[in-house]
């Protein structure tokens, strides 16, 4: 069985934001992991991009899975569903965001994916809990490391370790 190390970054910043996001991750575990699961701690960050709404909540995810990308984004998306998300406007307030960040050294687009996301080397929310979890792992479009993307990225907002 050929596995792949996909890496998620999960957010919230309306509702029960640990809580939700604890579940999520759960579920992601039961659907998809084959093998090793890590999660990063949990990070508060000011919301990025549209400013005046509340602060998130993220932490990264790295699953091991038989899975492709594409399953991977439809279950996201369900359990997104589950937890009440609601699509309104994009960079909004959000119960739930799964984001696929990495998936192995894979490069992909079509109408639905992009892999490796691409907002990864403009945001900091998502580089610190990455470096905790996966500081060597080189970035296969930048070929650069996590740890060489964060000391050039130039995000000013805050990524706090939350109690
Ligand atoms: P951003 O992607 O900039 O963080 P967002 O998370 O708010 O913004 P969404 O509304 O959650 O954006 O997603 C919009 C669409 O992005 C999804 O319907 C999905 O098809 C697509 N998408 C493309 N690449 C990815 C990826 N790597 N991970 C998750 N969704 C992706
Ligand atoms: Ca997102
Ligand atoms: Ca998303």
């Amino acid at each position: 069985m050929k596995t792949e190390r996909v890496y998620l970054l999960l957010g919230s910043n309306e509702g029960d934001r640990l809580q939700t996001m604890l579940e999520a991750a759960m579920q992601l575990e039961q659907k998809l992991a084959v093998g090793k699961i890590l999660r990063s701690s949990i990070y508060e960050t000011a919301a990025w991009g549209k400013e005046d709404q509340p602060s998130f909540l993220n932490f990264a995810l790295a699953i091991d899975t038989s899975h492709s990308a594409e399953e991977i984004l439809a279950i996201a998306q369900e359990i997104e569903a589950h937890f009440g998300r609601q699509r309104i406007e994009l960079w909004g307030q959000r119960t739930l965001d799964i984001d696929i960040l990495f998936f192995g050294k894979n490069c992909l687009e079509t109408e639905v994916l992009t892999v490796p996301h691409p907002g990864i080397a403009q945001r900091r929310f998502v580089l610190v809990p990455m470096l905790e979890i996966a500081p060597e792992l080189v970035h296969p479009v930048l070929g650069k490391t996590i740890n060489e993307l964060l000391e050039e990225c130039k995000d000013g907002l805050d990524v706090k370790v939350f109690e």
